[in-house]
């Protein structure tokens, strides 16, 4: 017997059909004699129409309010999953975050999980009782419903597995594991059998979304054994493990592209110090993350910084900035939607040279240009234009020798 959490995405509860399939798969498990907690998301599209009608509301909304709307999605699909599971004749109860509680931090809309009081559920779980749980959402110290950013139920996942001491966490999605790239873009991309915490750590975070980077950084700390597999076929899918588990190393393991970034130019900028701070400050003040940046040699004393922020942090970020113009003496801003950045993943390159350089020529021949780069010990991203992200992750793919036979 084994304690097992299971968690379901969007696609795998999308209507009702779906979600009696799961019930069933759930059930196995507890006729196998598991004790069994699952975590569910929102039917697929749903959190995406909640997130539309916010802003729909109120442009510059209150983070607070909305988790109140998009949490909502995901105690629908709580109480059809238990209720579904009861028609089979199994023991079920849902759980929303609040009631367990998954306690969080107060940063609302990309909360993080401070703690999860699993007594109820693992007394419950003791009496047979299969605990589904409301993914992607917990309870602030304000009190109020928070929500873990986008695609937060793999990290609800892997925390409650990591708090139950669960054996294992299995993601069920619709791919049937992690793969050398999306394989919705790429119909070349290949199956990993097994890739290692760091890798995917960096692949989530350079927008493979296959799993939250939160999630993995919990299952990378917890040791918390991670799979993910196909909710519709029945066969082993990726588990995620350490290094020493692998036994053919490649250089490159993971190509992984984000269309969630915006790029922003401030162009002519005093070149003095402290000006980065004057820039930075404001956005970190308005909990903007800013990922890539780039300074250009400067003229004259003045010189343009470019950088990157979530797209949906875009509008806050200009208006945070346009508010200091005068202060910053910046001639111009910039803003761009309209960029990818591809990154090539893989702790081979560590130890091989000219993983960097391959990307830069693959581009080129392509002539796709490059905007920004960053690079750091296991990944080298660029920023293009967001219309190529087809065309150089394919070339990409090629070019490392990641192609499926
Ligand atoms: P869920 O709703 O089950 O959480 P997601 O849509 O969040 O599912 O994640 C699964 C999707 O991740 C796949 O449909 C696939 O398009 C995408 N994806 C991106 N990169 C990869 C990758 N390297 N391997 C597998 N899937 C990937
Ligand atoms: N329903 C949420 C989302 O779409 C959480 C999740 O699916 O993981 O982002
Ligand atoms: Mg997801």
């Amino acid at each position: 017997m084994a304690r097992l959490v299971l968690k379901f995405g969007g696609t795998s509860v999308a209507d009702m059909e779906r979600i009696r399939n799961v019930a069933l798969r759930v059930k196995r498990e507890v006729d196998a004699g598991h004790e069994v907690a699952v975590v569910v998301s929102a039917m697929s599209g749903v959190t995406n129409q909640l997130v539309a009608w916010v802003t729909e509301a109120c442009r510059l909304h209150d983070a607070r309010e909305y988790d109140t709307v998009v949490a909502s999605g995901e105690q629908v699909t709580a109480g059809l999953l238990a209720l579904a599971l009861q028609n089979l004749g199994v023991n079920a109860r849902s759980w929303l975050g609040w009631q367990i509680p998954v306690m969080t931090d107060d940063t609302h809309g990309k909360a993080r999980i401070e703690d999860i009081d699993t007594r109820v559920l693992i007394e419950r779980m003791a009496q047979g009782q299969v605990a589904v749980v409301a993914g992607f959402q917990g309870l602030g110290s304000d009190k109020r419903i928070t929500t873990l950013g986008r695609g937060g139920s793999d990290t609800s996942a892997v925390a409650l597995a990591a708090a139950l001491k669960a054996e294992r966490c299995d993601i069920f999605t619709d791919v049937d594991g992690v793969y050398t790239t999306d394989p919705r873009i790429v119909a070349k991309a290949r199956k990993l059998d097994k890739i290692t915490y760091e890798e995917m750590l960096e692949m989530a975070s350079q927008g493979a979304k296959v799993l939250q980077t939160r999630s993995v950084e919990l299952a990378m700390k917890y040791r918390v054994r991670t799979q993910v597999l196909s909710s519709f076929e029945d066969k082993p899918g990726t588990l995620v493990v350490d290094e020493d588990e692998i036994v053919e190393k490649e250089i490159v393991s993971g190509i992984a592209y984000n269309r969630d970034e915006a790029k922003i130019t401030l162009q002519s900028v005093a070149d003095r110090p402290g000006v980065a701070a004057a820039i930075f400050g404001p956005l970190t003040d308005a909990a903007i993350n800013v990922d890539m940046i780039v300074q250009n040699v400067s003229a004259e004393g003045h010189t343009d910084i470019t950088f990157t922020v979530a797209k949906a942090d875009l509008d806050r970020a200009v208006a945070a900035l346009r508010g200091k113009q005068k202060e910053l003496g910046f001639k111009a801003l910039l803003p761009d939607p309209g960029v990818v950045k591809v990154s090539v993943i893989g702790v081979g390159m560590r130890s091989h040279a000219g993983v960097a350089q391959l990307m830069f020529k693959t581009l080129a021949e392509k002539g796709i240009n490059i905007q920004v780069i960053t690079t750091s010990e296991i990944k080298v991203s660029v920023l293009v234009a967001e219309e190529y992200t087809e065309l150089a992750l394919r070339a990409l793919h090629t070019a490392y020798g990641l192609d499926a036979a």
